[in-house]
C-alpha cells in the first residue's frame, strides 16, 4: 500500500498542502508526491530555498527563547506546522520545564502526527482549528486548559500570516490583540518580494496558487500592519538573520536566502 493510501482519513492526498510541502523543504518524511513536485517547483525557482527555511526555523527558536527569557510561561504557536527539529515546547522547556505550549494548525496531518510526539508530555497540546476563526483558536477547550489568559502570552505566527489576505487580516489581528493581557509577546515571520526577482516571486505564487492556501507577498510597510498595537522589540522588523543573531544556536547565515522574509517581535503595552 502506498503512503498516500495509508494517509489518516480526512487528509487530502491530491492536492498539495503547504505543511506537507513545508515538511519536505526542511527534510522531513510526512509528504506526499504531490507535495514533492509542489516543492520542486519551489526550489527550481528559488534554489536552496530550504535555507531560507531553516533560516526560518533558526528565528523561531531565537524568538521563543526571547519570550522565555522575558518570563512568558505559555505560548500558542499558530500555524504550527509538522514536529520537526527544535520544536517550540522543546526550546520553551529546556529552559523553564514546565512552559505551556499549544500548537495550532488548520493541517489535520499536523494533529495526527503531533498527537504521538506530545502524548507523554503534560504541559503541551496540538489543536486543528483555522486562526481566520479566531475565537475558535482561543475558545478551544484545550487551548483554554493550558492558557491562562489573565496571564502575559506568547503568540508564534511563524511562516504563517503570509497565508491571510488583507481584508481577514484587521479582524484576525484585532481579535488577537484584544485577546491578549498587557505584556503578552507576538512573533511573526513574513515572506516578501522586496528586492527580489519579480520573476521568481510569480514562480513562487503560482505553485502556492495549487494548494489550498494561497500565499501573500508583501512590502515591509505592509509586514508591519501585522503589528499594530504591539511595540516592536529591538531590532523592529528586519529580515531573518538580522533579528537578534545568536552564536550558540547559528542558523545557516545566507543574507541572501533570509532576506526573503521579515521577522519581528512586538510586546503588547
Ligand atoms: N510555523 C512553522 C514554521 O515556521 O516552521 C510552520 C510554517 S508552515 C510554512 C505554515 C503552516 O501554517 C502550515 O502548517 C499550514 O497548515 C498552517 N496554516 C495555514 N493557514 C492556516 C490557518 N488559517 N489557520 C491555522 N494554520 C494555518
Amino acid at each position: 500500500m502506498s503512503l498516500e493510501e495509508r494517509a489518516p482519513a480526512g487528509i487530502d492526498t491530491t492536492r498539495p498542502s503547504v505543511a506537507r510541502m513545508y515538511d519536505y523543504y526542511l527534510g522531513g518524511k510526512d509528504n506526499f508526491a504531490v507535495d514533492r513536485e509542489a516543492a520542486e517547483r519551489v526550489l527550481a525557482a528559488v534554489p536552496n530555498s530550504r535555507v531560507g527555511a531553516l533560516e526560518n526555523r533558526a528565528f523561531l527558536r531565537r524568538a521563543v527563547r526571547f519570550m522565555v527569557n522575558q518570563g512568558i510561561r505559555q505560548i500558542i504557536d499558530i500555524g504550527s506546522g509538522l514536529p520537526t527539529v527544535g520544536n517550540t515546547h522543546e526550546v520553551a522547556q529546556q529552559l523553564v520545564p514546565d512552559t505551556r505550549v499549544v500548537y495550532v494548525d488548520i493541517d489535520p496531518i499536523v494533529v495526527a502526527h503531533g498527537r504521538a510526539i506530545l502524548a507523554s508530555n503534560e504541559h503541551t497540546t496540538v489543536v486543528t482549528a483555522d486562526m481566520r476563526r479566531p475565537a475558535e483558536v482561543l475558545d478551544h477547550p484545550e487551548t483554554k486548559r493550558l492558557i491562562d489568559f489573565s496571564q502575559p502570552v506568547g503568540v508564534l505566527l511563524i511562516a504563517m500570516v503570509h497565508f491571510i489576505s488583507d481584508e481577514e487580516r484587521p479582524q484576525i489581528m484585532g481579535y488577537l490583540r484584544d485577546a491578549l493581557p498587557s505584556g503578552s509577546y507576538l512573533a511573526v515571520t513574513h515572506i516578501t518580494g522586496d528586492g527580489k526577482p519579480a520573476e521568481a516571486v510569480q514562480q513562487i505564487r503560482s505553485v502556492y496558487e495549487t494548494t489550498s492556501t494561497p500565499l501573500f507577498f508583501r512590502t515591509h510597510a505592509e509586514v508591519a500592519r501585522f503589528f499594530e498595537g504591539f511595540e516592536l522589540v529591538e531590532p523592529g522588523l528586519v529580515t531573518l538573520d538580522a533579528w537578534r543573531p545568536d552564536p550558540s544556536d547559528p542558523s545557516p547565515a545566507d543574507p541572501e536566502l533570509a532576506g526573503w522574509a521579515y521577522g519581528g517581535v512586538g510586546r503588547k503595552p
